[in-house]
Order: C-alpha cells, then sequence, then structure tokens
C-alpha cells in the first residue's frame, strides 16, 4: 500500500487554503493509503509562541483533522513532539545539508522579512526537519499546497544524497497537490496566498469562524472594479480565488458558476457564495465541537503516537546504523 506522510502546523485555525490545499486530500487518501498525518507542533516554534495557547492550538489541529472526517482507524494522526525520532533524525540530515541550499528556499526569506540576521535558527533549518518528518515514514506521497513544493524538493535532495553517501535508506517522496486549490489567496490581498501567520483577520476563513464572520469576510474579500463574475487569474486574481472556493465547496465547474452569473454581479455571487461556505462548514464545527474537549482526541493521538514511533524507530535506527552512530 503506498504510504502518505503530511502535516498541519499548530500556528492558528486550519484555514480554507489549508483545507482546500492539503487537508481535504488527507480524507481523500485515507481509503487506499497507509497514511500518517501530524500536527507539527516543533515547527511552530520557528517563530514565538504563548506556551499555553501552542498546546491548546496543537488539539485544535488534531479536533480538526477528525472533524473534516480522517477516521483513526484508517489514518494515523500524531503530534509530532510525541515522536522524538523527528529531532533526532532532523540533526543527522542537518549534517548533511548545505548552508546555500537552505538559503534558497523562498519561504525562509518570505518568514524572515528579508533580514536573515535578526531571524531565528529554527526558521533557517525548519525545512531540514520538515524533511526528517517525512522521510522517517519513508512516505511515497507528500499531499501538500503549492507552497509546499520547493521544501519537498529539498527533502528529495537531501534524501538522495543521504542514499547516494551512507547507502539506500530513504524512499524518495513526491508532492502531491490538488488541481483546484492548490494555492488560495488571501481574501484582503489576492495576490498573495491565504495564511495562517497572516496579521490581519482579513486575510483568511477560518474553518471554525462563525456563519457571522464568513459572511462580513466574504464581503470584504477584494475583487475588482469589472463586476463581471470570470475566472482570469492575471487580471481578476481576487475574483478567481473565490470562484476556486465557490467551485470546490459547491462540486459546480468554475466554467459552470461563471455562465450561472453572468450580467449578474458581485452581489448576488458573494451573496451565494457566503451561503455555499456557511453550509459546507456547518457539519464540520458541529463535529468540532462534540469532541474537542471530550477526551477522544487525546485518546487518538497517544494511539497514533505509538504507531508512529514504531515505523519512525525503525527507519531512525538504519540511519544511525549507515551513518556510524553507535547502538548498544
Ligand atoms: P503559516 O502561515 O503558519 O506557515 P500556513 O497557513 O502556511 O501557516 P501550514 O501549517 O504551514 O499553514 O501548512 C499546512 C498545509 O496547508 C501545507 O500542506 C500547506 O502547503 C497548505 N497550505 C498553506 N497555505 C495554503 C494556501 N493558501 N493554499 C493552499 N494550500 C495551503
Ligand atoms: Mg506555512
Amino acid at each position: 500500500m503506498v504510504r502518505v506522510f503530511s502535516g498541519a502546523q499548530p500556528t492558528g485555525i486550519i484555514h480554507l487554503g489549508n483545507y482546500l490545499g492539503a487537508l481535504k486530500q488527507y480524507v481523500d487518501l485515507q481509503n487506499e493509503t497507509d497514511c500518517y498525518y501530524c500536527v507539527v507542533n516543533m515547527h511552530a516554534l520557528t517563530i514565538p509562541r504563548d506556551p499555553q495557547e501552542l498546546k491548546e492550538k496543537t488539539l485544535d489541529v488534531a479536533a480538526i483533522y477528525l472533524a473534516i472526517g480522517l477516521d483513526p482507524k484508517k489514518a494515523t494522526l500524531f503530534v509530532q513532539s510525541q515522536v522524538p525520532a523527528h529531532t533526532e533524525a532532523a540533526w543527522l540530515l542537518q549534517c548533511i545539508s548545505r548552508v546555500g541550499e537552505l538559503s534558497r528556499m523562498v519561504q525562509f526569506k518570505e518568514k524572515s522579512k528579508g533580514s536573515a540576521e535578526s531571524a531565528g535558527v529554527g526558521l533557517f533549518t525548519y525545512p531540514i526537519l520538515q524533511a526528517a518528518d517525512i522521510l522517517l515514514y519513508q512516505a511515497e506521497k507528500v499531499p501538500v499546497g503549492e507552497d509546499q513544493r520547493q521544501h519537498i524538493e529539498l527533502t528529495r535532495d537531501i534524501a538522495e544524497r543521504f542514499n547516494r553517501d551512507y547507502g539506500e535508506v530513504f524512499t524518495l517522496p513526491e508532492i502531491l497537490v490538488p488541481k483546484v486549490g492548490a494555492k488560495i489567496m488571501a481574501l484582503d490581498e489576492p495576490t498573495k496566498k491565504m495564511s495562517k501567520s497572516a496579521e490581519s483577520k482579513w486575510n483568511s476563513i477560518a474553518l471554525l469562524d462563525d456563519p457571522k464572520l464568513i459572511e462580513k469576510k466574504l464581503k470584504r474579500a477584494v475583487t475588482d472594479s469589472e463586476n463581471q463574475v470570470r475566472y482570469d487569474l492575471e487580471t481578476k486574481p481576487g475574483v478567481s480565488n473565490l470562484l476556486t472556493i465557490y467551485s470546490t465547496f459547491s462540486g459546480i465547474s468554475i466554467r459552470e458558476l461563471e455562465r450561472k452569473y453572468e450580467g449578474l454581479g458581485y452581489g448576488q455571487f458573494k451573496k451565494d457564495l457566503i451561503e455555499v461556505t456557511i453550509d459546507y462548514l456547518r457539519p464540520i464545527q458541529e463535529r468540532f465541537q462534540e469532541i474537542r474537549h471530550s477526551g477522544y482526541v487525546e485518546e487518538v493521538l497517544k494511539d497514533g503516537a505509538e504507531k508512529a514511533n514504531q515505523v519512525a524507530n525503525e527507519t531512525l535506527s538504519k540511519m544511525r546504523q549507515a551513518m556510524g552512530i553507535i547502538q548498544l
């Protein structure tokens, strides 16, 4: 069975971009693959966090995994820090990684806001921890959004280098991005990707936003002055983004939506999109409320960590052996 690995950071509540780019794929894959889905809380430390909030957000993300339909009988769900092999493997991989290749990572440049001098070292090296996450599970497929392409390529480069220098230990992973929704743009700035850590609350819609807030955010979403519902990424990034969201939530193709709203303008389009979004998210929100404080989430994560530790430790042991790290 094909092995799959992916994860999301507990840096905020999962938003539509995370869902359409990555998490929806997690659910689609759970029936036909052996999948490991992680809440990558160690990655969240790369930017300073309130400790109590980090704990809560870690459980929130796990509860969202369950609320969107991941089934712990089919998919292994766990928290990264519960599997210590990730950090040890990251160190071993750091020792074969190059400063030059990390310096080329676009996300580091963006998140450090161009000031490498004052950026955290963890922010710089975090793609290596991500490589460790993926490689420990010998994952063949990694469902992620388009923004992660460069990190997955780096993971492959590091794995290839390890296999060449120390012998075949790792499977080379392939990126899996959805045909539609691989890069959902920010509502208030549709030339940038939607992001959990964005400063403005108008940037994204979280899966747990209440209907009133969803309405406000979509009403404020940037469009253009043409007032024609038409998909054109170049000249109409805002409307094209909203069409993508509408299409994936409703199952209606973008073409059909363009036809449906011909001559109707943005008012009616947004009104219907608000309804479609609220309706889509309602059952997810209800399920989240049911389970978040029931003890079930913690139970699932403990079981998941046990299974994940077994798989990860097996690969870690091979890494140690290959690199000459004594195991007594
Ligand atoms: P942060 O801003 O803290 O990095 P994020 O919104 O980028 O948060 P991550 O936890 O880093 O979220 O990413 C989780 C998953 O969501 C990854 O697979 C990532 O590729 C995907 N993803 C993130 N943003 C988008 C987006 N705007 N569109 C599609 N997929 C996305
Ligand atoms: Mg991110």
